[in-house]
């Protein structure tokens, strides 16, 4: 099946970030032709007026954890992950099923057309990626077992869940859950399964002073440098956070090419009093994308909130309002994140994945805007109700009004 999305402002996050007056043309999965020209389709869907751009990237998320809103406010990370681990060990499969549509939902409503989870019970966070037709980068959380309410050998869980066979629109990856509950010889199964199996590596990396400061207390060594020291760092790694990291650690990420997702709110609403030290990443040429963390510690999934606050919270850290720029900031939530996971996406050219978003800016809130100041707009602007269209793999999973039909569902069901 063929859509002609014909005649809106395209948004191409290329190379040259060109924004175009095009048509596309999206083909199966792939996005066949951007120009002027009318290709052969079997659908079409008119964008005179609109914004067309790559879907969201949210390239850190806990979607099980969507049904804990309102419950982890107000506590240090070291508090939230008391808490945390005692409601996983009373979950249901049916209360994460649930936790994950909703938080899907959220992600899809605010046109984030892929992220990236870290959590145990894939398979079941799998179950709602199909029903819902989002894009899901999947890593099972191994740890060592005295710290998980996994049953069974979590490396082992994550190996089977890599094994099975997934839909189009799932990548399985294997995560861990940090230094503070994984010890070296985690780490090196870890490697071997990713490298077992060519898929990539999701973990929590230095997001709290504490858990830096304790870890150099036992090692001498700070996290980075240790995961340099035991090969664990490499281009299949995404690590999320970095918040407490020195000069010299930006320069072993940078190094193996490491990618970090920055979580600036979850950073901020946890107190965690330090911020991604962006600037430094980028001048030594880390590649960084945008992740929202869960519900419980943001407590919105929601891209444009987090382009917005990582704009102003980096620029307000460093007394400069240009320290990273609007471009800068959309090429996170885009095409850094589709590099990051290796993957074409992110970008609107030929041959990459059709994950698009349409945009209505016909609003209060976005007008005025034209071709030079509408990257500005949609990051400092922009909320999901300018979200009209949401296509995913070649196929439109929201239009407008058609997400919160059944909204009222998700009032009072099981999310533990
Ligand atoms: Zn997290």
């Amino acid at each position: 099946m063929s859509i002609l999305i014909r005649n809106g402002t395209v948004i191409t996050e290329n190379d040259n970030r060109d924004i175009l007056h095009a048509n596309i043309l999206v083909d199966g999965n792939d996005i066949k032709y951007v120009g002027r020209g009318e290709p052969d389709h079997d659908q079409e869907i008119d964008a005179t007026n609109r914004i067309i751009l790559p879907g969201f990237i949210n390239t850190h998320a806990h979607v099980g954890m969507s049904g804990f809103k309102g419950l982890l406010d107000d506590m240090v990370l070291s508090e939230f992950l008391d808490k945390t681990s005692k409601l996983d060990s009373q979950r249901t499969e049916e209360g994460i099923y649930n936790s994950s549509l909703l938080g899907m939902n959220e992600m899809i409503n605010s046109g984030i057309t892929s992220f990236v989870d870290l959590y145990y019970s894939e398979d079941v966070i799998e179950k709602a990626v199909e029903k819902t037709g989002i894009r899901g980068f999947l890593a099972w959380a191994t740890l060592d077992k005295e710290f998980t309410t996994q049953e069974g050998d979590p490396v082992k869980n994550a190996e089977r869940f890599i094994r099975k066979k997934h839909t189009d629109t799932v990548t399985p990856m294997v995560g861990i859950q940090g230094i503070y509950v994984s010890s070296d010889e985690n780490y090196y199964r870890v490697k071997e399964v990713s490298e077992k199996y060519t898929v990539m590596v999701h973990t929590h990396l230095s997001e709290t002073r504490k858990e830096v400061y304790d870890f150099v207390k036992t090692h001498n060594e700070r996290p980075v440098e240790h995961l340099g020291s035991i090969g664990f760092l490499s281009d299949k790694l995404l690590a999320a956070h970095c918040v407490w990291i020195t000069l010299n650690e930006i320069k072993l990420l940078a190094k193996h090419n490491v990618s970090v997702s920055w979580n600036g709110i979850s950073n901020a609403k946890l107190a965690s009093g330090g911020i991604v030290p962006v600037p430094e990443l980028l001048s030594n040429g880390v590649n960084i994308s945008l992740g929202t963390d869960s519900s419980g510690s943001n407590n919105s999934l929601n891209m444009f909130e987090e382009m917005k606050y990582s704009a102003i919270s980096i620029n307000n850290d460093r007394w400069s309002a240009d320290t990273v720029k609007s471009q800068q900031i959309l090429d996170m939530a885009t095409r850094n994140a589709g590099m990051a996971l290796k993957s074409p996406l992110g970008i609107i050219k030929e041959g990459y994945l059709a994950d698009l978003i349409i945009l209505d800016l016909n609003k209060y809130n976005t007008i005025p805007y034209n071709d030079s100041n509408v990257v500005n707009n949609i990051v400092f602007s922009a909320n999901s109700g300018n979200v009209d269209i949401v296509i995913v793999n070649g196929k439109v999973i929201k239009s407008k009004n058609s997400i919160h039909e059944d909204e009222s569902a998700y009032l009072n069901i099981n999310y533990l």
